[in-house]
């Protein structure tokens, strides 16, 4: 490679190699094209990497012991915050009270969230931050639970976390500068080289501006403007912004929330909630809007769609802007549950399927109660896509799910969670072989960006971003895939992790 792009691919590369060349014995790795995650929040995973993880504590007094430990290496007032503890792993599956993190902080707020994010457990400084007392009476949509004798216990249920959270203040600057920086190192580490970061605001372009400019930005931005604001408003009259780190040319929308807390929009009501039919965030109008205000000024929409509604109200949208076949590669992110009649819109309009092959894992278990025997047939439906020639790239929408590209490409060859269960896969006939995989997590990442002529395959002339594996993950068993190491992720020909 040179300049940061590929020479040669070959047996003998003897004819480029001069005396400035640097030479990297693979001793038999495989090297595969860098993984591009279509759909994640890099934000969001560097805040997640700076909070305590309090997945796998056992006790109460274990997280007691965290928050000790990080109130150490805290000014007074500094806020400590963790996430994804859950009493059900602790003996006697009680909630948590205020008095041990209190005591392990006294003089630090502390936020703790629960695995769900439905409750958060605080301590006796944040209680006294948010003004909150035995007279406070429980929000809308909230609940402050107590004790015998009517106390705060510290745990806070659904919207009552809000009265706390809001206390929290926004990251400044230059945290959001560390966590994003912190995030592309985790994404180099795990062989991802170029990102898809699904909702962005000015902060955020202005900090990956400055970190590429310090030269700490390891890897490759494909930056999703969030929502219709000042920020849309503004590139609407600038056009697309085409970088080799950092390139600008989409917009993302929600049109409904989550399947899992039933927020997804469905167009007939939840299996397992007969009268819920879930929400729906944006009209046909609205999409319809920004479709042709994006076609108008060469910007791609990507919409966020889980539920078949959702999905068809998106499709409608698009449809009437796009009006047939075309060259906007307009996506839908997600594309979770879509109706067997809806999916061939997509080969229709030309509209990406941007998926999350690690979804399917996590929800297997309840997806089926929430849909019902019917709609389930189109639900994390790669195969129905792909047998269409619809382009479906893939990511994690991390921190949602692990960022971990292997993981996904584990998830999309066997539909089983990393137990391997269930056995043969969660509607098998939907899996990718793994051609498919690697290609909807290389080219067609590259492809649902306009990259696919400069990244996503190794040819000469792309960008010399590739990943060596410690195995082959075209040929070994599925579960030695979870175990692959990277042992050396290049970006632009410089080496951004080695193990
Ligand atoms: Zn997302």
């Amino acid at each position: 490679m040179k300049a940061g792009k590929i020479l040669a691919v070959a047996d003998d590369v003897t004819p480029y190699i001069g005396p400035a060349t640097r030479k990297i014995d693979a001793r038999g790795a495989v090297i595969i094209p860098g993984f591009i995650d279509s759909h994640g929040h890099m934000a969001a995973l560097g805040e997640s990497l700076e909070i305590l993880d309090l997945r796998a504590t056992k006790s109460e007094q274990e997280i007691a012991d965290l928050v000790r430990h990080a109130a150490r290496n805290r000014k007074p007032g500094e806020w400590i915050r963790g996430r994804a503890w859950d009493q059900n792993n602790w003996p006697g599956r009680q909630f948590p009270s205020a008095a041990a993190i209190s005591a392990a902080a006294p003089h630090n707020p502390v936020y703790l969230t629960r695995v769900d994010g439905h409750a958060g457990w605080v301590n006796r400084k944040a209680l006294e931050l948010a003004e909150l007392t035995a007279a406070t009476p429980d929000p809308p949509g909230g609940k402050l639970l107590r004790d015998a004798s009517g106390q705060l216990t510290g745990v806070l249920i659904d919207r009552a976390q809000e009265l706390v959270t809001r206390k929290i203040p926004p990251p400044t600057s230059q945290q959001v500068r560390e966590r994003l920086k912190r995030a592309a190192l985790e994404c180099a580490r795990l062989g991802i080289t170029t990102v898809h970061d699904a909702g962005v605001g000015s902060e955020e372009l202005d900090q990956y501006r400055a970190l590429i400019q310090d030269h700490q930005l390891p890897v490759r931005v494909y930056a999703m403007i969030a929502g219709e604001g000042d920020l849309w408003r503004e590139y609407l009259r600038r056009g697309p912004e085409l970088g080799d780190r950092l390139t600008v040319r989409s917009i993302k929308l929600y049109a409904d929330g989550a399947l899992g807390s039933r927020g997804a929009a469905l167009t007939e009501p939840y299996s397992d909630d007969p009268g819920n039919t879930g929400l729906m965030m944006l009209q046909k109008k609205d999409i319809e809007r920004v479709a042709r205000a994006a076609v108008a000024h060469g910007f791609q929409v990507n919409t966020h769609a889980i539920g078949d509604l959702a999905n068809r109200t998106v499709l409608d949208g698009y449809a009437a802007a796009l009006g047939g076949k075309n060259t906007k590669r307009f996506r839908i992110e997600h594309a979770q549950v879509v109706s067997l009649e809806d999916i061939p819109l997509f080969e229709k309009y030309s509209i990406i399927a941007s998926m999350q092959a690690t979804h399917a894992t996590s929800d297997m278990p309840w997806a089926e109660s929430r849909l019902g025997p019917e709609r389930v047939q189109g639900a994390y439906a790669w195969r129905r896509f792909l047998s269409l020639g619809v382009h479906v790239a893939d990511g994690s929408d991390f921190p949602v799910e692990n960022p971990n590209p292997l993981w996904g490409f584990y998830a999309a060859i066997t539909r089983q969670d990393r137990d391997g269960n269930p056995a043969g896969g969660w509607f098998p006939d939907q899996r990718m072989t793994r051609e498919e995989a690697l290609k909807s997590w290389t080219i067609e990442g590259a492809y649902a960006a306009f990259e696919e002529e400069t990244k996503g395959s190794l040819e000469p002339g792309k960008a010399a971003d590739f990943v060596m594996l410690s195995g082959d993950i075209m040929q070994i068993p599925p579960a030695q895939i979870l175990k692959t190491r990277v042992t050396m992720t290049v970006a632009g020909g410089e080496v951004v992790y080695s193990e």
